[in-house]
């Protein structure tokens, strides 16, 4: 019988010391599945450093490495998608090339997703541990606010880590949206998912290429992504104030015609003004972001640029 192939999806930035790291570690776990083949899919994503050169290494030396390499940095949503497209697997893990994904805990993925009929087993971080505690405070906040507003439901402390069936991977494949939030995705295709939880770990070499600002920015993506509450409450807030000028303009109106006097205060007005003034120029930035957004998804670009693969390496070596 055909053994099964689990294929491991794995983008890169900048990550020429990790990648022999991580090779390491999973093919002490791989050795203990002999009942399983695999294939590694590594996405160079525009890396400066040499990681393509590592990677082409690595592909001449192991032959379940496959690689593709982008022609520039398209960020890590757009490596995952490429991943899943030329993964071959009937089983597709994605995980990070950091080892802050447990390699450990594949085979228990393996067992679960075969034995227990889940579509996907996904991991979560029981923990922040090690993270600074503002980034975990702000990254709580942001579970709590997109859960709230957005009917996809987004699992606090979820990794990208996760083994999927190729039925789900295909489900996935269909969303061609350039915007990609893959943590939306992976909940709004459904199928049945189990978490497992571990302990948050430390980058082993290395260094994020998340700063503070950019998740800020992320996590802006992930809302304009997957809710439209951000433009209901720019309806509210001008309904709203909308209704205060009136019951004011009523109230200004009955003051004058019985105590005669015009209102003195030049404070409440400039206050009025700033205020309306603000909640305009909010509503039309909200508005702006979901143009930009449609604007993009309009262009209909491709979602990343190939420049080489595996196979480029490989024809290469039998021409020879
Ligand atoms: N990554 C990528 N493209 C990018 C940024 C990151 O492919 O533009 C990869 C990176 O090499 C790593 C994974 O995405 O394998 C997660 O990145 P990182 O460890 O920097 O994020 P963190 O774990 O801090 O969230
Ligand atoms: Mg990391």
């Amino acid at each position: 019988m055909k053994r099964e192939l689990i294929s491991l999806i794995v983008p890169c930035y900048n990550e020429e010391e990790m990648i022999p790291l991580y090779i390491t570690e999973i093919e002490k776990i791989m050795i203990n599945m002999p009942e399983v083949d695999y294939e590694y899919v590594f996405v160079n994503d525009g890396s400066k450093d040499q990681t393509l050169k590592v990677l082409k290494e690595q592909a001449l030396l192991n032959s379940h490495v496959r690689y593709l390499s982008f022609s520039r940095n398209f960020g890590k949503e757009a490596g995952l998608y490429a991943g899943l497209k030329h993964a071959k697997g009937d089983y597709v893990v994605v995980m990070d090339v950091d080892l802050q994904d447990p390699p450990e805990l594949l085979p228990e993925m393996y067992r679960l997703i075969k034995t227990e009929a889940f579509d996907c087993i996904g991991t979560r971080r029981s923990t922040r541990k090690g993270e600074p505690p503002i980034r975990s405070y702000f990254a709580r906040q942001f579970y709590r606010l997109i859960n709230r507003i957005s009917d996809t439901e987004i699992v606090d402390g979820a990794r990208d880590y996760r083994m999927m069936t190729r039925q789900m991977v295909n489900a996935i494949l269909e969303i061609s949206e350039y915007n990609r939030f893959s943590k939306g995705i992976f909940s709004w295709v459904g199928f049945e998912t189990k978490y497992l939880e571990f302990e948050n770990k430390e980058r082993v070499a290395g260094e994020t290429s998340w700063s503070f600002w950019s998740l800020f920015k992320y996590s802006i993506d992930g809302i304009v992504a997957f809710s439209e509450a951000p433009l209901d409450i720019a309806s509210i807030v001008g309904f709203l104030s909308f209704a205060a000028a009136v019951v004011l303009a009523i109230f200004f109106a009955i003051r004058t015609l019985i105590f005669g006097n015009p209102t003195s205060g030049w404070t409440s007005l400039i206050t009025i003004i700033l205020g309306l003034g603000g909640m305009q120029l909010l509503s039309l930035g909200i508005l702006g972001k979901y143009v930009g957004k449609v604007f993009l998804e309009a262009k209909r670009r491709p979602i990343y640029i190939l420049k080489e693969t595996d196979e480029d390496l490989r024809n290469h070596e039998t021409t020879k």
